[in-house]
């Protein structure tokens, strides 16, 4: 059971046990709240909608965060996400201090975490190539002494997938009671249905309704081929739902900051000989890899089990997300990797878009609605901020929610949430998109500037886009990403070519000088409050 304490009001205050006691010393007492104690007596009965004081959306890694330490600290809760299966196309892997900090609280996870994944050698390199069996470029190792040593924080950085954490997670949730539901297995009737520890698969949040003592939520599920909505009754609502959050949206609450950085295609597979081969030759988190075939980043996830996901930049409306068929991956895979792997398994091919955006509010709908995770702030993934951040959001959260069911503070401590985490989430943005210019210029440096290739294609979208038809602007801009990617040549790019020495020195200095992108941000990490 997590303790907490601190002080609100002057008040100095504890956690224990899942009550909360308060001084002054003569009067301690668990305090109680209308807000949270009126609809938590409440049940469903009667044909009304079941009562519940926080309802989640979003089984993510934050909601699923959320709802543990909710439930730790003595709050009822349930979770509804719309897909009825947890997804295993990974994307986060880098865990950072402070949340491993705020895991170690999570009856061990930080534990489980270090035991399970891949040994530190494998992954604290970024390596920089123009394949992963040709010329290294250069490479950089992001761990020192200290991470070691555990100079700045008593446990270590991480890597390890979002899926397996999220597997992690529904361990520790089930371990404190929680069960995963599909819509088949509770029925289509809400009435009389305990939600409280539920995980409810195939949940949309899809509408809202603020009523006098809190908001109703309804959740369309899919009931034997017929929609149907399941209506909830809660205090709160946490939209723990993702970069395209529907509770944002029900909640009118706008994102500002910049759209569209850059388009991707997220190519998950499995391949044992290429994760042996890596392991053996030059073990590592990330690879940059530029040649006049193809560029790419391969996040190796597990080099040990052989599971990569490949980023491959992507140029909608001339380059369609159907192009990137499992066949056009697995060439461009072994282009990428110099030889013909025989075993890779492409398991889940996905388009996403990078974006630099925080939620102008974080709180909505008279304090009933609160934001947290990707749904408040939607990073670049340079550096690894976004699944962090938004543990981290969880987590000041919950505390402060706990303390308002217990009567220790009043409504306006939500308000403290917002003012706490959304400067860090601007922070964030901020330091996410300058990371991600630092790994662009690496391309650059090699004559491959990513900003002008965004230009082109820009360029090719106002101009040419209603004059010519789309079949020829893919010609036109894949003929000119090729013409670009000839820079990466063997011919160009050798130490005897003046352009190509210049060239490798100065991304030899970039290197040198930290000035590529890092995995390491202890002062952001750690050194906000
Ligand atoms: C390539 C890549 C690499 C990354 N690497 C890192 C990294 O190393 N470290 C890091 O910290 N972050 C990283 N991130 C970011 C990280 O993946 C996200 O920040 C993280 O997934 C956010 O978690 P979340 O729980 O807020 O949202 P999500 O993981 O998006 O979960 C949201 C959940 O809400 C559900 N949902 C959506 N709408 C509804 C609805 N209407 N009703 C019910 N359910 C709904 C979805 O099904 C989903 O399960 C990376 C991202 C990318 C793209």
């Amino acid at each position: 059971m997590p303790s907490i304490a601190g002080a609100v009001g002057g008040r100095l205050f504890w956690v224990h046990r899942g009550v909360t006691w308060c001084r002054p010393r003569r009067c301690l007492l668990p305090l109680q709240l209308p807000l949270f104690s009126s609809l938590a007596a409440a049940a469903g009965g009667g044909g009304a909608p079941p009562h519940l004081p926080v309802v989640i959306v979003g089984a993510g890694p934050v909601g699923l965060v959320l709802s543990f330490l909710l439930t730790k600290f003595g709050i009822k809760c349930a979770v509804l996400d719309k897909n009825v299966e947890f997804t295993r196309h990974p994307r986060a892997h880098f865990i950072n201090n402070r949340t491993m900090e705020i895991f170690r609280k999570l009856d061990g996870l930080a534990g489980d975490i270090e035991n399970s994944q891949p040994p530190v050698d494998l992954w604290r390199k970024f390596v920089y190539c123009t394949s992963l069996s040709g010329s290294i470029l250069g490479s950089v190792d992001h761990m020192k002494q200290e991470d070691f040593d555990k100079v700045i924080s008593p446990i270590s950085v991480a890597h390890f997938s979002q899926h397996k954490l999220v597997d992690l997670l529904l361990k520790k949730l089930e371990g404190i009671g929680f069960q995963t539901y599909l819509p088949d297995e509770i029925g289509s009737s809400t009435q009389d249905l305990v939600l409280e520890n539920k995980i409810l698969m195939g949940h949309e949040c899809s509408s809202i309704q603020l009523t006098d003592d809190g908001i109703l939520v309804g959740a369309s599920f899919n009931n034997a081929g017929r929609m149907q909505e399941r209506k909830i009754h809660c205090g709160l609502l946490l939209g723990a739902d993702g970069a395209r959050s529907t509770v944002r949206e029900l909640a009118g609450i706008n994102m500002k900051g910049q759209k569209d950085l850059q388009k991707l295609v997220s190519v998950h597979f499995l391949s044992r000989d290429l994760g042996k081969y890596l392991s053996r030759e030059r073990p590592g988190m990330l690879f940059f890899i530029f040649n006049p075939d193809a560029v790419g980043v391969l996040v190796a996830h597990d080099l040990e089990h052989g599971e990569f996901v490949l980023q491959i930049p992507f140029y909608p409306p001339q380059q369609m997300f159907e192009d990137f068929s499992t066949k056009v991956c697995e060439e461009i895979i072994v282009k990428l990797v110099g030889w013909e792997p025989t075993d890779v398994q492409v398991l889940d091919i996905k388009p996403w878009a990078m974006h630099a955006e925080v939620a102008e509010k974080y709180i909505g709908c008279n304090n009933r609605i609160i934001l947290v995770g990707d749904a408040a702030h939607r990073f670049p993934p340079a550096g690894g901020f976004g699944m962090n951040t938004g543990v981290q959001d969880a987590h000041n959260l919950a505390w402060k929610l706990c303390l308002l069911q217990n009567g220790v503070a009043s409504t306006s401590i939500i308000q403290t949430y917002e003012s706490e985490r959304q400067p860090v989430a601007h922070f964030n943005t901020e330091l996410s998109v300058e990371n991600f210019k630092a790994a662009m210029s690496i391309p650059a440096t090699l004559g491959l500037d990513p900003t002008v290739a965004n230009s082109v294609h820009q360029v090719i979208n106002s101009s040419l886009g209603s004059i010519i038809p789309r079949n020829l602007q893919k010609t036109l801009l894949e003929g000119l990403f090729s013409i670009g990617r000839a820079q990466l040549s063997d011919y160009v790019l050798n130490e005897k070519n003046p352009l190509g020495s210049s060239r490798l020195a100065r991304l030899k200095s970039i290197l040198d000088e930290g000035k590529s992108l890092q995995l390491q941000f202890p002062a952001e990490d750690l050194g906000f409050r």
